[in-house]
């Protein structure tokens, strides 16, 4: 179709849509946003609204969909929740002054990563877009939460645990050079990072001297000691952050003013698999936010407070100095019932301070946001005064730090009526008394309105025809309304003006010069309103870094009054933190599983591990016994300590870790496409890779994926170097039905078994959930297979088989129990102890370990035949 067949607006359209290529434009029609073509195929789809086409029946049509723009919220959601970006482009010009087509422009884009409705957005939860930026073997990462002005930095070696590291960081969108596609890094962070829309960009968009440009004109002073020189990879991360956010969002991002270094040594490192698999946002069966360690602790009263407390539980600290403040705070709020109560009371009454205070600052804020900020902002005096004897550091910095914003919220009240409309171009916000034209608009407005209200009655009495009806269209304007049987008796100085089936409909000069003056001063009072009220906006928007600050003390507060409402409630203790290596818990639980309804309640169990002689604790016992239990509620009592938290347990001692690995449950990357052993070998090697002896380390069965012997030995052999201090020698956890693996604790100085006790009824176990010094040397797999309903016959032929075994165990090579019998005794200075040493080493060994003197030479030749039957097998 030749583009001079189209008419203005499609040339217009099409000239915008040029620029906006990736996005689906939503082009503002009066009350409609229209989509054209593709655009219209794919949003009516996605939509389930109905396609049509412009020129329907002409040479040409174009295709069309179109939503009313007072419902395009919840339009766009569903776009954005589908994954992709919409251009909303307004008209910036009245229609009335336009000469030929109306001006028309993008006012902003919207996708993943730049959403900011608030209804969109978990409360709970940050919304960033991230940019990453690989040079050699450097990764930098910059990321921003537009919804909150959150702006973080961070960097590291461009390797496979940085990747996962940063993986699970609620990234809904990320921008990458295109260049860097291939990257090895980029390619696993993108596998990690599953849920989030991936955007490659022209490298030009990534370029270090418009990065640093672009960056001191945001941040000027405030990038808090970041130096750009010597950072490159995160510069240009941040740089192409900001400025795709720039170029997407035309109006101010003042709210986004300040820069955070993220240094992964302040914090206790967990990495996505370890939240994952530690349960701490959603459990890893069915991905349920009930049932995770934030599900059961988060008792924050504020959206601003839950997103604090979660960043707390992702990045739990490692400076005992620090953590110890934050509990000092939590204990002090805990000891105070009533000003608990109180403050948690008083913040209930506070909205969404940061996001609000961005919608403010990007001039998309409506009255209602506004009078939510005021609200908010009337709660602040009172929770500074409960918490104003505060003794704790933190929560006299919370006292000092908090603004109470009283002018910000005098220029609201004074301006704004209190229950607004949710549009700002119709009118009905601003307060009577705030403007003396606008008064007089409305005055005018109301006059015509009342007047026109008493023609009816005037006009029956005067024309006699009493269903006369005076009415209003927003087509027809006000009208003078007879049916058609009285029409005869309208008076001359009626017009007509529209005919209807049944009625005439009239206007006369009177009508005609109210109506002029009142929607005018309609007109002209929904554009003042309109003006006045940016201008508030604005005016407010002056205050954004206030707000922020405010925003982010109240978060501080909400989040410790949360620890101390939690640690009340559910019988938490004070745990001690330590620069020390000793974790020393006393009648330690399970955050979550306690709170399940268990028929017998929960059994606390103590736990004791240190770098010295605890430092890697077996526990074996049948399968449902509690193990993973166990060693979960290990870290997850460590995290909450070192989080600030008080913790499940009548007495804690913690010495804080630097970070914890997991290798745990069944890999949920099977759709990733691989095996469930190859991903458990992974997490192995990682952990082998990353840890140090200050971390702490669970490890739920290892080489369950592969046959028995395999597993074992992996086992085996990664237990040693764990235990190992010139390796490792990390604080270690090691849940197992590898009965065998109690032998370690023979040659290993610090390995302890534990087990959890079970008692025998008959052929039947019971449970008792105790953890127990010393390893258990069986497995009761056949008794627990009996309990989950195997049939009666299947169960005795396994427990023949079993014995079977058993026998056997003592007398094949391969077999852990024979290596220890046989060596044991003889190698006491043979150091560690090897399971598969060959039978030809073993055979030298006993030859050098013969004693001539005292041996029969017919001893000597029967010995001698044996050894030569041996390594005729063993060729
Ligand atoms: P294992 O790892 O030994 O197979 P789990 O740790 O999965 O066993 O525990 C199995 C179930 O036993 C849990 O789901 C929980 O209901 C219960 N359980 C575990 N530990 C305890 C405890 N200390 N007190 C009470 N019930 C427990």
């Amino acid at each position: 179709m030749g583009i001079m067949n189209l008419t203005p607006a499609m040339r217009q359209y099409l000239e915008i849509k040029e620029k906006y290529k990736d996005c689906i434009l939503f082009f503002r029609m009066g009350d409609f946003y229209e989509m054209f073509f593709d655009d219209a195929v794919t949003a009516s789809k996605v939509l389930e609204i109905t396609l049509t086409s412009r020129n329907k029946n002409k040479e040409g049509s174009i295709p069309l969909c179109g939503i009313p723009y007072h419902a395009a919220s919840s339009y766009l959601v569903k776009l954005i929740d589908a994954g992709f970006k919409v251009a909303i482009c307004e008209q910036v010009e009245d229609p009335k002054d336009a000469k030929g087509v109306v001006r028309r422009d993008v006012v902003r884009v919207v996708s993943p990563g730049l959403v900011v409705d608030t209804e969109t957005l978990e409360a709970d939860k940050n919304n960033y877009l991230a940019g990453i930026v690989v040079e050699t073997n450097h990764a930098g990462i910059a990321f921003c939460d537009i919804s909150t002005g959150e702006f973080r930095i961070t960097e590291g070696t461009a390797t496979d645990q940085f990747a996962a590291e940063i993986a699970g960081l609620d990234f809904a969108e990320i921008i990458i050079s295109e260049q860097a596609r291939e990257s090895s890094f980029i390619r696993s962070f993108v596998q990690g990072a599953a849920d989030c829309k991936v955007n490659y960009l022209d490298s030009a968009f990534f370029e270090y001297e418009d990065a640093v440009r672009c960056l001191h004109a945001r941040f000027n002073e405030k990038t808090n000691g970041f130096n750009f020189e010597s950072h490159g990879a995160v510069t240009r991360a941040a740089g192409a952050v900001l400025r795709y956010m720039e170029e997407t969002q035309r109006q101010g991002l003042e709210h986004i003013n300040l820069i955070h270094w993220y240094h992964s040594e302040n914090y206790l490192v967990l990495g996505d698999t370890v939240r994952r698999n530690l349960e701490l946002f959603e459990t890893i069966q069915d991905m349920k936010k009930e049932g995770s360690l934030f599900h059961v602790m988060n008792e924050t009263v504020t959206a601003v407070g839950g997103r604090k407390l979660r960043w707390w539980m992702k990045y739990p600290l490692v400076n005992p100095d620090t953590i110890r403040m934050r509990l000092a705070a939590v204990s002090e709020i805990k000891e105070q019932h009533l000003l608990r109560k109180d403050v948690r009371d008083q913040m209930s009454g506070v909205y969404d301070l940061e996001r609000l205070g961005s919608k403010v600052s990007m001039g998309v804020a409506n009255g209602r946001d506004l009078v939510a900020l005021k609200k908010s902002i009337a709660a602040l005096p009172c929770i500074r005064n409960i918490i104003r004897d505060g003794e704790s550091l933190l929560i006299k910095d919370i006292y000092k730090g908090i603004d109470e914003l009283s002018d910000v919220a005098d220029i609201i009240e004074r301006a704004i009526v209190d229950d607004p409309p949710p549009t700002i171009r119709e009118g009905y916000l601003i307060r009577k008394g705030y403007n003396a034209e606008l008064d007089e608009l409305i005055g005018l407005s109301r006059d015509g309105k009342s007047w026109i209200a008493s023609l009816e009655a005037k006009e029956r009495e005067k024309t006699g025809i009493h269903n006369l009806k005076v009415g209003y269209n927003s087509v027809f304007g006000y009208y003078i309304e007879i049916t058609k049987s009285n029409s005869h008796l309208a008076p001359e100085t009626y017009i007509r003006k529209q005919t209807l089936v049944n009625a005439e409909r009239y206007i006369n000069e009177e009508l005609k010069s109210y109506e002029a003056t009142v929607l005018n001063a309609e007109e002209k009072r929904k554009n003042l309103e309109f003006e006045i009220f940016s201008e508030i906006r604005e005016q407010i928007a002056c205050n954004i870094r206030r707000i922020q600050k405010t925003a982010s003390f109240i978060a501080d507060l909400d989040a410790v009054a949360a620890l101390a409402e939690v640690a009340e409630h559910y019988n938490y203790c004070r745990p001690h933190v330590t620069e020390d290596d000793r974790i020393d818990i006393k009648d330690g639980r399970h955050p979550v599983v306690e709170r399940m309804r268990l028929a017998d309640g929960f059994v606390p169990n103590d736990a004791m591990l240190d770098c010295g002689k605890n430092r890697y604790l077996i526990i074996t016992g049948p399968n449902m016994a509690g193990k993973s239990t166990y060693i979960r509620q290990i870290a997850l009592i460590v995290l909450m300590a070192q989080m600030g938290s008080f913790v499940p347990a009548s007495s804690a001692e913690i010495g804080v870790a630097d970070r914890i690995f997991t290798r745990v449950g069944a890999g949920d990357s099977l759709s990733r496409g691989q095996s469930t052993f190859m991903i458990e070998m992974m997490e192995v090697a990682e952990i082998l890779k990353s840890a140090t002896s200050r971390s702490l380390i669970l490890l739920d069965e290892v080489g369950r994926g592969t046959s028995t012997f395999d597993g074992l030995s992996i086992a085996w052999a990664v237990s040693e170097y764990i235990h190992d201090v010139r390796k490792i020698g990390a604080r270690t956890l090691f849940a197992t039905h590898y009965h065998e693996l109690i032998d370690l604790a023979r040659t290993a100085e610090g390995v302890r078994n534990l087990s959890i006790a079970v008692k025998e009824w008959g052929d039947k176990i019971i449970f008792l959930r105790k953890i127990v010094q010393g390893g258990t040397n069986r497995s009761y797999g056949i008794q627990v297979a009996r309990l989950a309903g195997v049939p009666d016959e299947i169960i005795a032929r396994a427990g023949e088989i079993l014995e079977n075994l058993e026998k056997g165990e003592f007398d094949d090579v391969g077999m852990p129990k024979i290596a220890r019998g046989k060596v044991s005794a003889k190698r006491k200075n043979a150091g560690q102890l090897n399971l598969f040493i060959s039978d030809r080493d073993r055979i030298l060994r006993e030859l050098k370990e013969l004693d001539v003197d005292k041996a029969t030479p017919l001893d000597a030749l029967n010995q001698i035949s044996l050894w030569k039957e041996r390594l005729k097998k063993d060729d």
